[in-house]
């Protein structure tokens, strides 16, 4: 076994362990992101299992992963993450490991050379259009240019029924285009449904009740789930390299699933980003922490100014860029019905598959934030305990 260690020459962060129990481990845990990590935890502290923690990459904490760049600036390497949700369960349990700092985000899209609010809201129909109308108004004026869809079933069709076929354009389909490499008209209506359209003033991106982020990061919280005795963590350490070498009873895998069947049904597709991270010699770059660009003129989605969200002071500002791939690690699986039927064989394959269970946002091919991830990982928690005729504390 290549032993727990974080790759060549790399010393060991603090929160690697060796603590390999003379019978193996009650459970592999593959993923070290919310999925794994929640279900380390929860497994290790609930219910006393000595569980191996592994990922692939060099660090725990899996896309959410954040740190302090060269300049001293706290980033998310794989782009923004702001963590919202309804879920008081996810919110208490999460509370746990972390003391959180209020932030809610806002986002301004550039649309005719100016910076409006996205979500849609009132603010951006009057600067649009140069009007001063009220809520009713701007209901009224949507009204007016929604394009009647006897069936939603397409991104395309939530937007162009909601605000009619300029604001789409303007706001959608470029964006749409460049994220996915599809055309809305292609996508499921679940993609552009996670955006609302408003007709008042609330200028926020998301609507939940719980709009907080970790006070010192989402790595430092990670750290924090992961301290404990049972929990062994090894990094830069694939799957297939590890199951070979170590012994464990159970298995709990939160990568893409069609890779764990090694493609047997052929591959799911999963859209990829480059993201370009960049520091600036100055204090602040943009009004607020993301602005996106839906025009087709530049290839990138969004701008990130790491500062709105983190709340730092410094004298320099962090920034980054999102490319869309085809190529690269797989961020977003791609909801089209296709997809979904490709994924359900996959998904009757694993459910056929004893002591393994799959989770997370790769594994069960969702496009899920990260309080669902969090809720699943606890809800598949809740099972297991159950069947251990222990009881549940998630
Ligand atoms: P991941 O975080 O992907 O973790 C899976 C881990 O498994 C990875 O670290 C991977 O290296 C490891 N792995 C895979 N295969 C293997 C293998 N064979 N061997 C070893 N290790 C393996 N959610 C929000 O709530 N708010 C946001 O603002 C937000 N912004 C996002 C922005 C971007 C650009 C992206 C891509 C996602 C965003 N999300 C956001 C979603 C969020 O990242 C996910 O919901 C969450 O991180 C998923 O957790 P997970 O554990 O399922 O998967
Ligand atoms: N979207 C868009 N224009 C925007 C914002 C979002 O077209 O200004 C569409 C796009 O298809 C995007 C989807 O809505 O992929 C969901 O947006 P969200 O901000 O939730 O994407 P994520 O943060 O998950 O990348």
């Amino acid at each position: 076994m290549r032993d727990f260690d974080t790759g060549a020459g790399t010393p060991a962060p603090a929160y690697v362990r060796r603590p390999e129990g003379p019978a193996g481990f009650d459970y592999l845990i593959v993923g070290a992101g919310f999925a794994g990590s929640v279900l380390a935890e929860r497994l290790a502290a609930g219910l006393g299992k000595r569980v191996l923690l592994i990922d692939r990459r060099p660090h725990i904490g899996g896309n959410a992963y954040d740190h302090h760049n060269d300049d001293g600036l706290l980033i998310h390497r794989y782009g923004p993450h702001i963590f919202h949700t309804n879920s008081q369960q996810v919110a208490d349990y999460l509370s746990r490991f972390t003391k959180w700092r209020p932030y809610e985000h806002r986002v301004l899209a550039r649309v005719d050379e100016q910076l409006v609010p996205i979500p849609i809201n009132r603010t951006t129909v009057n600067r649009l259009y140069g009007l001063d109308l009220d809520e009713a108004g701007v209901a009224a004026f949507l009204k007016d240019r929604a394009e009647p869809v006897p069936e939603i079933r397409t991104s395309e069709d939530v937007v162009v029924g909601a605000v009619g076929r300029e604001l789409y354009e303007k706001f959608f389909r470029g964006y749409t285009r460049k994220q996915w490499g599809l055309d809305p008209s292609d996508l499921d209506k679940s993609v552009t449904s996670r955006v609302p359209t408003r007709t008042n003033d609330d200028d926020r991106y998301f609507g939940d009740s719980f709009q907080n982020m970790p006070l010192h990061g989402y790595t430092r919280m990670f750290e924090n789930m992961l301290d404990h005795p049972n929990i062994t963590i090894m990094l830069n350490a694939d799957y297939r390299d590890v199951a070979r070498e170590v012994q464990y009873r159970n298995l709990i895998f939160s990568g893409p699933v069609d890779e764990y069947f090694d493609y047997r049904f052929g591959k799911l597709p999963y859209r990829s980003l480059k993201f370009q991270h960049e520091t600036v010699a100055q204090e602040w770059f943009q009004p607020v922490g993301v602005v996106n660009y839906p025009g087709e003129d530049v290839p990138y989605t969004r701008i990130t100014e790491y500062k709105h969200l983190t709340g730092q002071t410094h004298a320099k500002t962090s920034l980054t860029y999102e490319f869309p791939s085809a190529e690269g690690d797989p961020y977003y699986p791609v909801p089209k019905p296709e997809n979904a039927e490709l994924y359900r064989k996959y998904q009757a394959l694993a459910d056929a598959t004893p002591n393994v269970q799959f989770v997370g946002r790769l594994a069960t091919y969702r496009y899920y934030n990260m309080d669902q991830v969090v809720g699943q990982a606890l809800a598949l928690y809740t099972r297991i305990a159950k069947g251990e005729g222990a009881t549940a504390e998630a």
